[in-house]
């Protein structure tokens, strides 16, 4: 009963495909990013081509995977290749003589297209459609929102437990390993990214690996964490102070903070991501912090880490009852340090839901 009740979140999204692809008189997608084959299908192989099509559709496999594709795509053909996957795709569009084909030109090489043109032959017009799947999946359904709650939920757990640990004296890089070996323990798949965990001058840089740096007393801290569970991931930021905070440290924790929770308080749907943005970058304007944050205040979070929207100046997508985003603006200072919050949040008709809810004041004073 479970697992009817899983397949058919796979057939509800081919068929949102297929209508999208009726629009563009496709006769079929041939699907060759494993992200979408698995949004598709359910198959969570590492090489796979399938072909969605209205009266078809197939999954092509090599024999390592035969057995694990019967059991996961379900409502699809299965085919065991013996030779490459979209050579065999291709020979199979051939005989079934459809004459447009959509391909994800989002993400297929050069070369991987070059291969299509020369095996369709004259008859099969290729068609470019990427992105047609990366947009379906910017609204998610009840089963990917159930697993992304869990990822965060899960994230939100590990970051409690570990803060009581973050002390001076203790490595950048092993507050990072402790991180990623408890969300493993609580039963995550894997790492939604690689964590991150930047001390002192480090925290100003946004995106900086963890080091043999020990942590000290009088350091912001930015960790930065997500688990994946279900094939989805979870993404939150925390920023620590060792020691009790001086004027200049509150300054720009709150200006952050506030920015930080006046930007999801605006998220709902019908708003533009790049509204949600403005908020953010409003409230820092107003304390001249603007200038110091240097990257957008979100992005949406689901299969992968980074995927539509982008919650920057220029992206005005609406925002829908289903998008999950993140919301994390930031402010980094050289040669000082940075801070920055982030939540997963889900976009509701009403109140946006806070899928990560850690404690966000942390300064140690012991
Ligand atoms: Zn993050
Ligand atoms: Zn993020």
């Amino acid at each position: 009963m479970a697992q009817e009740t899983h397949s058919q979140y796979f057939t509800l999204r081919r068929e949102r495909l297929l209508a999208q692809l009726e629009a563009r008189k496709l006769a079929g997608l041939l699907v060759t990013n494993l992200t979408n084959i698995f949004y598709l299908t359910g198959f969570r192989g590492s090489a796979g081509v399938a072909l969605i099509g209205p009266s078809r559709s197939v999954l092509w496999v090599d024999p390592r995977y035969t057995l694990q594709a019967r059991e996961q795509a379900q409502g699809l053909e299965v085919r065991e290749a013996k030779g490459i996957l979209a050579e065999e795709a291709v020979r199979w569009i051939r005989r079934k003589r459809l004459h447009r084909v959509g391909y994800e030109d989002s993400t297929l090489t050069c070369r991987e297209f070059s291969f299509l043109k020369r095996e369709g032959g004259r008859e099969l017009r290729w068609v470019p459609a990427g992105g047609v799947v990366e947009d379906l999946r910017v609204v998610k359904d009840a089963e990917e929102i159930n697993s992304i709650r869990k990822a965060c939920q899960l994230t939100a757990e590990v970051f409690e437990e570990v803060r009581q640990e973050i002390r001076p004296g203790i490595r950048e890089g092993d507050l990072a390993a402790e991180i990623e070996y408890r969300i493993k323990r609580k039963g995550a798949e894997g790492l939604a990214f690689d964590t991150i965990v930047c001390s002192g001058k480090r925290s100003a840089w946004p995106h900086a690996r963890p080091s043999a740096k020990l942590l000290e007393k009088s350091n912001l801290v930015i960790v930065d964490l997500g688990a994946i569970l279900g094939g989805y991931a979870a993404d939150m930021t925390r920023t620590v102070y060792l020691g009790t905070p001086g004027p200049r440290v509150r300054r720009l924790y709150d200006a952050v903070r506030d920015a930080q929770e006046q930007a999801v308080a605006a998220v709902r749907a019908g708003k533009r991501a790049c509204d949600i943005d403005r908020v953010a970058r409003k409230v820092l304007e107003r304390r001249k912090l603007d200038n110091y944050f240097t990257h957008s205040t979100g992005h949406g979070v689901g299969l992968e880490i980074h995927e539509r929207p982008r919650l920057g100046r220029s992206d005005k997508t609406r925002l829908e009852d289903g998008c999950v985003i993140t919301v994390e603006p930031g402010v980094y200072l050289e040669g000082f340090g940075g801070v920055r919050v982030e939540d997963t949040v889900l976009v509701t008709a009403g109140m946006s839901e806070v899928l990560t809810p850690a404690a966000k004041d942390i300064w140690f004073t012991s």
